[in-house]
This record gives structure tokens, C-alpha cells and sequence, in this order.
């Protein structure tokens, strides 16, 4: 299916879903807002976060997210229900935030890592280093593209020896703790209901295949086990739109 055609072909099987209230999944960075080489600059504009707002009053909204609930509450506040760390961490809008008990067990191994991070840094200049609480990434956008298999085969060696998952990603390597992802995250939400789950990351394929029965997006090209594809997330608010327009606005 060419990405042009799936819009229009999401569209269409929404349009008998959304009657059933579905829950609406959506990651963030490249799915509602440009991937920025500097992660702290991904802010949400007006038009993304009326649209949420407008969403989130229709439906039950989630946003599922890689980063901490402290990063992504920076752009979106904390009105919205956040899946934060790669569903390590949920925090409903009106809710208590729970934390997997897994975040205590694995704090000693990322805190191993940190304490190695200025002779990472020294072995592989440009990569930007930070402590997620729950996971540790490595950002590749300030590196030499020679250096990134270097580093990408210390953080598999990393990875067995401390028994953490690595996970590549868009300009980006996490070391993470093994059994959580955004899949089992959505799946314990959603339970048996009707879901649209939107993504573009490697992280967003847990989610696609832990939940094949929902209508799931890739965004963007690579392989996927998403049931459709958009170009990117101008496609994604379309999509968005479209469903906002379904529903009358209860706020
Ligand atoms: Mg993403």
C-alpha cells in the first residue's frame, strides 16, 4: 500500500470503530510532533495540543511515550493519561502514578552504566548520554556515522553482561529493563476493547504486535507488523482530525 493511500485507507476502517468507542493510543516524537536532534527542542504547538484536548474530552486518549513523565508533561502539561518510560510508567490524568516494581531492581545496573559514562563518552565522541530513571539512551545525532557500530556492539556486549534489552531506535540507542514495552503497557490498559495505537519507532512495534486485533499506524518507512502506514505526522493530526470531526465535542 502506498503511504498516500493510507490515509484515506485508515480513515475507512475507523469509520465503523469509532462507534464503539475505542481508546486512542498515540506515541509522541515522530508520530505528533517532528523527531528533533535535540530532544529537549520536540515541543508540542497550539494546533497539536487543541487537537489532543479535543480528542481526549471524545475519547479515551493516552499518549505512550519512551520518555520520562517529567519530559513529556513539559510539552503537554498533565492533563492528558501518559504511559511514560516505554510503560514502565503510567499516570492517568486524574490518577495515581504507578511505578513497575522492575524500576527498583534494575536501578543498580543503570547507575553501573553511568558511573562508565564520561569513558563512553571519551571512546565514542558525540554521543549524548542520559539517565532515563528506567532506561538509559544514547543519542547518535552528534556522532561520526564510522563510530555508531562501535558503539552499537559495546551496548549489545552491555546489554548481556548487565541483562538489559538494547533497543535501537530513530538516532537513537536504549538500554532498557527486559519484559516492558509499550505492548504489554497498551494491552493492560485497553484490556479487551476496541484500540487505535499510532507510532513510528522501532519501541511503537511491541505495541503493534502485542495488539494485532487493534488498528494499528506505522508512521514513516521500515518494516512494521502495523496494518497500515502514513507518510508522517502531518498524516498522523489528519488522521486525528478526522476522528475529532466523528464525535461531537462534549468539553
Ligand atoms: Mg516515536
Amino acid at each position: 500500500m502506498s503511504m498516500e493511500a493510507g490515509i484515506s485507507e485508515v480513515k475507512k476502517a475507523l469509520t465503523t470503530l469509532l462507534n464503539d468507542n475505542p481508546i486512542i493510543f498515540l506515541d509522541y516524537d515522530g508520530t505528533l510532533v517532528p523527531i528533533q536532534p535535540d530532544a529537549d527542542a520536540a515541543t508540542a504547538d497550539t494546533e497539536l495540543l487543541d487537537l489532543l484536548k479535543k480528542l481526549d474530552s471524545a475519547y479515551n486518549l493516552w499518549i505512550v511515550t519512551g520518555r520520562s513523565l517529567e519530559s513529556i508533561s513539559g510539552f503537554i502539561g498533565t492533563d492528558f493519561n501518559i504511559v511514560g518510560l516505554h510503560g514502565l510508567v503510567v499516570r492517568p490524568k486524574n490518577g495515581e502514578t504507578s511505578v513497575n516494581p522492575l524500576f527498583e531492581q534494575y536501578r543498580p545496573a543503570f547507575s553501573l552504566i553511568m558511573e562508565e559514562e564520561n569513558e563512553i563518552r571519551k571512546r565514542f565522541p558525540g554521543v549524548v548520554i542520559k539517565d532515563k530513571g528506567g532506561a538509559v539512551s544514547f543519542s547518535l545525532w552528534g556522532m561520526k556515522e564510522s563510530d555508531v557500530r562501535g558503539l552499537e556492539k559495546f551496548l549489545m556486549d552491555e546489554s548481556v553482561r548487565l541483562k538489559l534489552d538494547f533497543y535501537p531506535g530513530v538516532k537513537i540507542y536504549e538500554l532498557r529493563i527486559p519484559g516492558i514495552n509499550k505492548g504489554m503497557a497498551i494491552q493492560g490498559i485497553r484490556k479487551e476493547r476496541p484500540a487505535i495505537i499510532i507510532g513510528d519507532d522501532l519501541t511503537d512495534e511491541d505495541a503493534f504486535s502485542v495488539n494485532p486485533d487493534a488498528i494499528t499506524v506505522k508512521v514513516g518507512t521500515g518494516d512494521t507488523k502495523a496494518h497500515f502506514r502514513v507518510k508522517d505526522f502531518h498524516s498522523v493530526r489528519e488522521i486525528l482530525r478526522f476522528i475529532a470531526s466523528q464525535k461531537p465535542d462534549t468539553s
